[in-house]
């Protein structure tokens, strides 16, 4: 059986050449006679692993030596405590902007920690808009201010950088990370998960600016201090070693792609054409107001819900995966992240347009 186009949300579509080169390597890393999963995390074979891994993200990305990069592990979730407990130090609170399920979450983890400002909330629109910052009720004395700059289940995504001031700018870039050109340099902290546009799922990258290092609670777990983690590599304890290196091998191809630069411009031609269909289409529909369409992760209805088992099921005949929509919203889901090729939205609408054509 040939390849799927899985428009998964996460764990996401992987490029295939880099589950080939996993494959070809997976029973004998380059003639040590192990695969990468048997191997010490402290043998030079994979702390070379390790330590490529890093610099590319860094190449790729544009980080500088002022931050860290740490591959932790619980995913992006258990970031949403780990940051409050790193980051308030002396301070009593932290503002966050509530713009979906995914912001929801972090506020709720944050609030065991300490108060919890919501600077402003698009909720009354049922999560279809940014708010505008103009509006936004932030606090100079906040420890950090916390946002979520594409969320992966609304399909809402930001089109600006917010402006903190002096308040570390912390962004939960899951959904996002990699996909476009970044100016790192306005954030204090970034965190994602890999599952989406980085690697297998469990591991979380998280880029934080140096001077943040260091200020945990006393009852921080230590597995949770970013100063630990810091300090030991990332290998405190055995890290997700082989999570690790597949996310290096995405790097590697990421590079060989173009970068984050080539990686924009074809995600930004991926997303016009699907909105472009679904807007010139009177049986679809997307909810989100345009400019803040998400471009990684593209929902959409049909004009008659109960059509729905009908449309996945020719999808899947078609080897289109993984289009039903999360459960908290309904209707259809295509996650075009990196590794979705452009073939695979032309083959995505394609079918939207026949589906339309003969049930519309
Ligand atoms: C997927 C996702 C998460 C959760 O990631 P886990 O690794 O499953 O914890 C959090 N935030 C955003 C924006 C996501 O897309």
């Amino acid at each position: 059986m040939s390849r799927a186009f899985n428009f998964c949300a996460g764990p996401a579509t992987l490029p295939e050449a880099v589950l080939k080169q996993a494959q070809s390597e997976m029973l004998d890393w380059r003639g040590t006679g192990m695969s990468v999963m048997e191997m010490s995390h402290r043998s030079d074979e994979f702390v070379a692993i390790a330590e490529a891994a890093e610099k590319d993200l860094r190449e790729l990305a544009g980080i500088s030596d002022d931050y860290a990069v740490l591959f932790m592990q619980g995913g992006a979730s258990s970031q949403f405590s780990t940051i409050p407990l790193n980051l308030l130090g002396d301070k009593t609170s932290a503002d966050y902007v509530n713009t979906g399920i995914w912001s929801k979450k972090a506020i709720a983890e944050a609030k065991r920690y300490g108060n919890v400002n919501v600077v402003a909330s698009s909720e009354d629109s049922g999560f279809t808009t940014i708010p505008d910052q103009s509006g936004w009720n932030t606090s100079a004395d906040a420890a950090y201010l916390h946002y979520t700059p594409n969320e992966t289940i609304g399909g809402l995504e930001y089109d600006f950088i917010p402006d903190s001031g002096d308040v570390p700018l912390v962004a939960d870039m899951s959904s996002t990370m990699l996909s476009r050109p970044l100016d790192i340099s306005k954030f204090g902290l970034i965190y994602a998960g890999a599952q989406k546009n980085i690697g297998p799922s469990g591991l979380v990258v998280v880029i934080i600016r140096k001077d943040l290092l260091g200020k945990a609670r006393k009852e921080t777990p230590t597995m949770m201090n970013y100063q630990v983690i810091a300090d030991n590599g990332s290998m405190y304890n055995t890290p997700a070693t082989y999570s690790w290196y597949l996310s290096g091998l995405v790097f590697k191809w990421l590079k060989e792609q173009g970068g984050v630069q080539a990686m924009g411009e074809m995600n930004a031609r991926k997303a016009k054409k699907l909105y472009g269909f679904i807007d010139a289409n009177d049986f679809y529909a997307n909810p989100i107001e345009p400019r803040f369409r998400s471009w990684m992760n593209v929902p959409f209805t049909l004009a008659d819900d109960a059509l729905n088992g009908e449309f996945l099921k020719g999808a899947e005949a078609r080897h289109l995966l993984n289009l039903q929509g999360h459960r908290s919203v309904g209707g259809m889901r295509a996650s075009i992240y990196n590794a979705m090729p452009e073939e695979g939205v032309d083959a995505l609408i394609d079918y939207m347009a026949e589906f339309a054509k003969e049930r519309g």
